[in-house]
């Protein structure tokens, strides 16, 4: 499902890698925690493999597909059929109630709109009222879970959560892992979240471990 090797990153100007992972994988439906303190990379990490950054050295494979090989568009395409992003920032769109945020994943990714899959989705994640309401009428669990659907929708093969326990309660952190953990297995897709938080690594024991490191610390 996933193959990382000896990859590096350097944002321009930047004298040392901000990001540096000699080695990893997963298979199909394997589970994995990246973590790290703030600054090792873990966001870095998270849009590389969405193809979000070009890998500038090193390679990353996702199902079989070389990152650093897909030209700009193509990456936009493969990113919506294969990848399901949910952000550290949500990115809803104020102006959208919670369904039309769901359904911008369909437009994003070029795939016919499907409003039954949006309510489906809002159902399962206890959302089934909320389809109308806006996000700022939503508390920010629930902005999470829109978040979540949408990051579902197409059904991807992985799905990638970049810090979704921040800010959250112990009670919230255990069933927002709980959550993901229960979308992911139902696609049978791979979840990689990541984290600075130890709680995380307890509510999610089978999840294989990425350390990262601040950037120019001995690894
Ligand atoms: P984390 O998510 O672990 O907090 P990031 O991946 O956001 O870490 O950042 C890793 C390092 O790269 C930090 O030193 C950060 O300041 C730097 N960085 C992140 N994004 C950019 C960018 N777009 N341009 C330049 N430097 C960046
Ligand atoms: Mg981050």
């Amino acid at each position: 499902m996933l193959q990382i090797a000896k990859l590096t990153h350097r944002y321009p100007g930047a004298h040392i890698p901000q990001l540096n992972v000699p080695a990893f994988s997963l298979a199909r439906g394997e589970h994995a925690i990246v973590i790290g303190p703030s600054g090792s990379g873990k966001s870095t990490l998270l849009h590389l493999i969405a193809a979000i950054l070009t890998p500038q050295n090193g390679d990353i494979r996702v199902a079989d597909t070389s990152i650093a090989t897909l030209a700009p568009r193509a990456a936009d395409q493969w990113r919506g059929r294969h990848i399901g992003f949910l952000p550290q920032k949500l990115a809803l769109i104020p102006s959208l109630n919670a369904r039309d945020n769901i359904l911008l994943a369909a437009y994003a990714s070029g795939q016919a709109s499907d409003s039954a899959r949006a309510d489906a989705l809002l159902s399962a994640l206890g959302l089934a009222d909320k389809a109308t309401a806006k996000p700022h009428q939503l508390s920010q669990g629930q902005k999470q879970r829109v978040a979540l659907a949408r990051a579902m929708f197409n059904r991807p093969q992985l799905l990638l959560a970049d810090e979704p326990t921040a800010n959250l309660d112990d009670a919230s952190c255990r069933s927002a892992i709980a959550l993901l953990l229960a979308q992911a297995n139902e696609l049978g897709a791979s979840l990689i979240l990541s984290t600075h938080d130890a709680r995380v690594v307890e509510a999610l024991p089978q999840g294989k471990l990425l350390r990262l490191h601040a950037a120019g610390a001995a690894s």
